[in-house]
């Protein structure tokens, strides 16, 4: 392997296993929690962690991070699951949730108290919030933090137990209010939640911390590499603190290191406001094409193969930063640049009649199925009277430079005829119904004498006779601002100051006519639409109506 390309995550494997700290097992998870659906900041993590794993020859376990019953679903986990194997990531039998710990975390909750390192505090929420300090005031101690064992362990079986009610009482761990770190100013590891778990039902009212639970659960899987973002950083003393006096058989800890989280300019990698977009109905689910979801950015077309090319190329930073959109997309056009059947589609339909072309002639013309690899071979497609071109593709007023289709002028049908513009065909409104044309029989493509007769533009048509009619949905960017302000913390709430920035024009439906091969694809095949853009089928589609998705367009048209 190339030194070189390593990363600083890499980097640090190597230490441990020169060390060798964990006789150079490599062991990392993805720890979603159930509470939303996966998205592109998601992605970047499962290919960080099962991909690390996988260079090393070690293992990744796929861990429900399901501690908080109040929002978690089963639904997620579903989802979640569908969304790492699409990835193309496998956890065979190591899948688990935190909330199959319940025991053992209770366990290491009563062995702390035993060991006076955890107390149960009676101070509600504001109190204890208020008695934390803050980073320049050092924090007051609790007056029932010198509960004796006895009581502690008493009062913990009686929260166990239901005695008390939400928030009544709390358990600490015992640590340091006078601590720099805020973390570390006694923080909470157990609280009192009466609700039903998706899993556990009814079993529990005290739900463990994530600064207990996820080191403890990570300890118990004996995992190595604990890869986190790195709003974690400073939590990194607390997980060591908590694993202090855990035993493991072989004396190993697990180890976090932290990662920049990856935000991508135009979305919105936060699931509280994903959440929102779904239930004001802003979009039409979790999987909307517009949505960061990696559900979302499946059913719009992206390939697993784009999504961990993109990971791939961003990399591994250990400062913030923002990646723009573009290398996205980008990943996807490269993808599919030799993979896509490139067809025609007219999105925007305008009848041609060729007045002087014979009525019931229909003609077999030859259209490569991908310019850039000529393996995916040929097709025949129909040429006859009636056609259809893009609205776009004709001006009645020609502004300059315009080289498309306008009254005298003319331009070349690919793969066929030069045509000329004779008539404008107008309705009592002064909307065009259809437009007149004469063609030179003579500048068939790839034949006839003026088969190389130059005109400055080509145009995509689709024989009106094979059309088959297509719902076309081109999207735009869901932000309006360039930037997004992904919130870390889920308790942020200026969604309305986040729904002001959302685009209201994101969606444009068009009636489209596309070529009859399009029949024949199934619902998530690609396809290029010359000069349109990469296009995928919507599972929206029946067996009587063709949805497709814009993916993304193309970077260069090769005619104006
Ligand atoms: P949100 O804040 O949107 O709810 P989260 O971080 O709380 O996201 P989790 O389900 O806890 O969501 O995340 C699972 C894993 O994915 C965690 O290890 C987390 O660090 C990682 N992760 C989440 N968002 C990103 C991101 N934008 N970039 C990289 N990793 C991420
Ligand atoms: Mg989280
Ligand atoms: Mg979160």
């Amino acid at each position: 392997d190339n030194e070189i390309t390593k990363n600083f995550i890499e980097n640090f494997i190597d230490e441990d296993n020169e060390a060798n700290t964990y006789d150079k097992r490599v062991h990392t998870r993805f720890p979603p929690e159930p509470n939303g659906y996966l998205h592109i900041g998601h992605a970047k993590s499962i290919c960080l962690n099962f991909g690390i794993a996988k260079k090393y020859g070690g293992l990744t376990n796929l861990r429900f991070d399901d501690t908080n019953p109040a929002r978690e679903d089963i639904e997620y986990v579903d989802s979640i699951k569908e969304d790492v194997k699409w990835l193309g990531f496998t956890w065979d039998d190591r899948m688990f949730y935190a909330s199959d710990y319940f025991d053992k975390l209770y366990a290491y909750a009563v062995k702390l108290i035993k060991l006076g390192k955890a107390y149960v505090d009676d101070l509600t929420g504001e109190q204890i919030h208020e008695y934390r300090g803050t980073f320049s005031k050092s924090g007051k101690e609790s007056p029932y933090r010198d509960r004796s064992v006895e009581e502690n362990i008493k009062l913990f079986e009686e929260m166990k137990a239901g005695k008390y009610a939400d928030g009544e009482k709390v358990l600490r761990a015992k640590i340091d209010m006078a601590s720099p770190n805020i973390n570390l100013r006694d923080p909470v590891i157990y609280r009192i939640v009466h609700a039903e778990h998706h899993r556990t039902g009814n079993a529990w009212c005290i739900y463990p911390m994530y600064d207990f639970a996820h080191p403890v659960s990570d300890a118990i899987e004996r995992i190595t590499h604990s890869i986190c973002t790195l709003e974690f950083e400073d939590h990194r003393p607390l997980y060591n603190w908590v694993l202090e006096d855990w035993d493991d058989p072989e004396g190993q800890k697990p180890r976090q290191i932290e990662f920049a989280r990856l935000n991508v300019t135009k979305m919105i990698t936060s699931k509280r406001k994903l959440r929102t977009l779904v239930e004001k109905g802003i979009v039409s689910g979790w999987d909307d094409p517009r949505m960061p979801t990696i559900s979302g950015i499946r059913r719009r077309g992206y390939t697993p193969e784009a999504i961990r090319d993109f990971c791939e190329r961003i990399g591994v930073a250990k400062a913030d930063s923002m990646v723009d959109i573009s290398l996205l997309e980008y990943c996807i056009r490269e993808d599919l640049k030799l993979k896509a059947p490139r067809i025609m589609t007219v999105i925007d339909p305008i009848k041609v009649v060729i007045t002087n072309y014979p009525d019931e002639l229909v003609e077999e013309l030859t259209a490569e199925n991908n310019q850039e690899n000529e393996e995916m071979g040929l097709r025949t497609i129909h040429f006859s009277k009636e056609l259809y071109i893009e609205r776009q593709d004709f001006m009645e007023e020609p502004i300059r430079k315009f080289f498309r289709l306008a009254p005298g002028k003319e331009v070349r049908l690919k793969y066929a005829y030069i045509i000329k513009c004779e008539e404008v065909i107008k309705d009592a409104a002064g909307n065009i119904l259809e437009l007149h044309c004469t063609y030179d029989p003579e500048s068939k493509s790839g034949s006839g004498i003026n088969a190389n007769r130059k005109v400055k533009g080509t145009l995509h048509w689709v024989s009106a006779a094979d059309a088959v009619d297509v719902e076309t949905r081109l999207y735009d960017y869901l932000l309006a601002d360039e930037t997004p302000e992904n919130d870390e913390d889920d308790s942020i709430s200026d969604n309305k100051d986040f729904l002001s920035k959302i685009n209201p024009h994101s969606l444009d439906v068009y009636h489209s006519k596309a070529e009859a091969c399009i029949k024949e694809a199934a619902i998530g095949d690609h396809f290029q639409f010359l000069r349109q853009g990469y296009f995928v089928i919507d599972p929206d589609t029946t067996a009587t109506h063709i949805v497709v998705n814009r993916i993304v367009g193309l970077r260069d048209t090769w005619a104006k």
